[in-house]
């Protein structure tokens, strides 16, 4: 199937908003055309509505041409986006792996789009025949994420790369994490596979969950139907500016990951010491999973010391598991500390 078959009717026959901005592009010397407000420049004016300077950058940083991003308010709008565009409410569906993050099924739900989880294996192993199975002929996306949250494992890729082959949908593999893994991102492979999307974002290893910064990469067909149905300005000025401020940067990036590594080595370490931890789960991302015996009383004894971790406890596959964040080497410190006293 190709990607305008899969889109829902009214997407396909959509005529999108055209602002100010899309009838003139260039420069200009009196603008007069938006209603804004002349006077408090910059703020007064419309941001770029396309982001075409932070996109010049995100490509040479990610190695990605400019006409296969899309940007937008985190990785939660093109979430949000992939299922407005391609999934009829009740009447298609999705799969996923089952536990992921949780904004795959929080969208489903909002969009009245059945989600069909399929539990994860062995060591949280991701089988594509498994998730196949689950797919039929309404099945229009299937949602992967390696490293996976909060199991913190990468995927398989040659499992990965089957999906891509024999699911008839669009796959999305979200790779928030990815520069923490030792295992190699989609991006590079992004043209062999036209029904596939890369999800990265700024949250995590740029540092910058504040500015809401999120980048889609696909084919320019997928870039093109998400850019038709987003909000016309949905990255502000500020974000703009400050995601260009950190792409001046990358080494700075790549510190506080060389950084964030060695800590969660250390941390790892620490983890494997303490009575109370059962198990310390692989990790390919800036967090780790491990099993406790009672995980609500060990969440307890922790919030009452003033550290939070995330208790995953009710997550399928996840019974005891608490999702800990690598931190500072105070912060980890604090935790194992407190970890220790239970
Ligand atoms: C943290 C995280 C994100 C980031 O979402 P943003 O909206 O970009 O902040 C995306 N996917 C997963 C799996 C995450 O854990």
């Amino acid at each position: 199937m190709d990607v305008q078959q899969l889109l829902r009717p009214n997407i396909r026959r959509l005529q999108p908003y055209a602002c100010a901005r899309d009838e003139f592009q260039g420069e200009a010397s009196v603008y007069l055309d938006a209603n804004e407000n002349p006077y408090n420049a910059p703020y007064n004016r419309y941001p770029d509505p396309l982001q075409v300077r932070v996109k010049e950058r995100v490509a040479e940083v990610k190695g990605v041409p400019a006409a296969n991003i899309f940007l937008g308010n985190g990785s939660d709008e093109p979430i949000d986006l992939l299922y407005r565009a391609f999934c009829e409410p009740r009447v298609d569906n999705v799969v996923a792996i089952e536990p992921t993050y949780g904004m795959y099924r929080v969208c489903a739900d909002i969009n009245d789009v059945e989600y069909r989880p399929v539990l994860l294996g062995e060591d949280f192993g991701l089988s594509a025949d498994g998730l196949l199975a689950a797919a039929d002929g309404h099945t229009k996306l299937a949602w992967l994420c390696s490293p996976n949250n909060p199991t913190g494992n990468s995927l398989d890729p040659a499992e990965v790369e089957r999906v891509l082959r024999l699911f008839p949908g669009i796959v999305v593999l979200d790779e928030a994490y990815i520069d923490f893994a030792s295992s190699c991102s989609f991006l590079p492979r992004l043209a062999e596979f036209p029904r596939l999307v890369v999800l990265h974002t700024f949250s995590k290893a740029w540092g910058s969950a504040a500015i809401r910064l999120g980048m889609a990469f696909a084919s320019e067909e997928i870039v093109g139907v998400l850019n038709k149905i987003k909000y016309p300005y949905n990255v502000n000025l500020l974000t703009q500016r400050q995601a260009l401020q950190m792409l001046e940067q990358p080494g700075r990036t790549q510190q506080w990951v060389d950084t964030l590594l060695a800590e969660r080595a250390r941390l790892l370490e620490g983890l494997a010491t303490v009575p109370c931890i059962l198990r310390v789960h692989p990790t390919d991302a800036n967090f780790v999973l491990v099993r406790v015996a009672d995980a609500d009383t060990v969440y307890r004894h922790l919030t009452d010391r003033g550290i939070i971790v995330r208790n995953r406890s009710r997550v399928a596959l996840c019974q005891g598991g608490l999702r800990i964040t690598v931190g500072t080497p105070e912060e980890d410190d604090a935790l194992l500390a407190a970890l220790r006293a239970w």
